[in-house]
């Protein structure tokens, strides 16, 4: 009950200080009965949500257990972005294709945010953050394949914290981010590098299909101050290449989302991808490549050739 009246005290708040769609006047029901899962809701409220297909449906579902071979997802009512609950429904994870744990409108990715990733290329460190967009069609789940692009001979790995928008927001105030954020995920900034140096939009070099795994499902139980000092980590083939921690990032969690909502209406399922450590290179076809953020889980994918 305390939480549905902060609930309630929030979406008073919220006409004022963080704004709805232009033109729309007041933000919908919908998006503003947006459901956050802070760790306070009580253990039966899920934490770390994905979405599958089984029998050739999808749905949701609420992930539970430790040991990575006995995960069990117990199928959510309704979706995670509005009133829901766990149905009690349970299926092995090893049962089930994950598919991304959203469907984002966008994703807005950033770049040079690792001050040693920023020299390893070559480039200044940008005063403020400068931000590019994936489109909705190179998202992939975790398990499926990254298709190597015919136009690169030079695909690059950049794993990234992701974060995961909970409710429409636009003009967001530094102190209200957090209640902006649904949780975080795992995503690989897949790249043509040889693209993205001869081409001055990177709308190919970084928005081909494929280029965007996120996964493998969606913590929400990480509070700002926490996701801002995890470890992110990725492997080529067993092989570390990627070892950093989200507190070298140059701008914030804070400052990427009051940044990009300056400029535009973020929706529910939207995703923040937050700039890569250093370390990034060469993926080739059949190399198996595994990010893993502390906390989170391990988002995996295999390069296959284009069929
Ligand atoms: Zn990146």
């Amino acid at each position: 009950m305390e939480i549905r009246a902060k609930t309630a005290e929030r979406s008073r708040r919220t006409p004022t200080d963080v704004k709805g769609v232009p033109g729309r006047g007041r933000p919908s029901a919908l998006a503003w009965s947006v459901t956050l899962q802070p760790a306070s809701q009580g253990a039966n409220q899920p934490v770390r949500i994905a979405r599958f297909s089984i029998d050739g449906n999808v749905a949701f579902g609420a992930v539970e257990g430790d040991k990575p071979d006995e995960l069990v997802l117990d199928i959510i009512k309704g979706i995670p972005f509005a009133e829901h609950q766990l149905s009690g429904t349970k299926v092995p994870l090893s049962k089930v294709r994950l598919l991304p744990p959203v469907l984002p409108n966008k994703v807005v990715a950033f770049g040079r945010n690792y001050a040693e990733h920023a020299k390893e290329l070559g480039n200044e460190v940008p005063d403020a953050p400068f931000a590019f967009f994936k489109p909705s069609t190179s998202v992939i789940g975790s398990g499926d394949e990254i298709q190597y692009p015919p136009f690169s001979q030079e695909l690059h790995h950049e794993a990234e914290l992701a974060v995961v928008i909970g409710r429409m927001c636009r003009e967001v105030p530094r102190e209200r981010v957090a209640d902006v954020i649904f949780g975080f995920t795992c995503a690989n900034d897949v790249t043509a590098r040889d693209v993205q140096k001869r081409e001055k939009q990177w709308a190919r070099a970084k928005g081909f299909d494929t280029s965007c795994p996120l996964g493998p499902w969606v913590e929400t139980d990480l509070d700002l101050a926490t996701a801002g000092d995890l470890t992110v980590q990725l492997t080529v083939n067993g092989q570390q290449r990627q070892l950093g921690r989200t507190s070298e990032m140059i701008h914030s969690i804070e400052d990427l989302i009051v940044n990009i909502t300056e400029a535009m209406t973020l929706l529910p399922g939207d995703v923040i991808l937050t700039g890569t450590p250093a370390g990034v290179g060469p993926l080739a076809v059949g190399d198996e490549v595994a990010v893993t953020i502390e906390g989170i889980g391990t988002l995996t994918n295999k390069v296959v050739k284009r069929g």
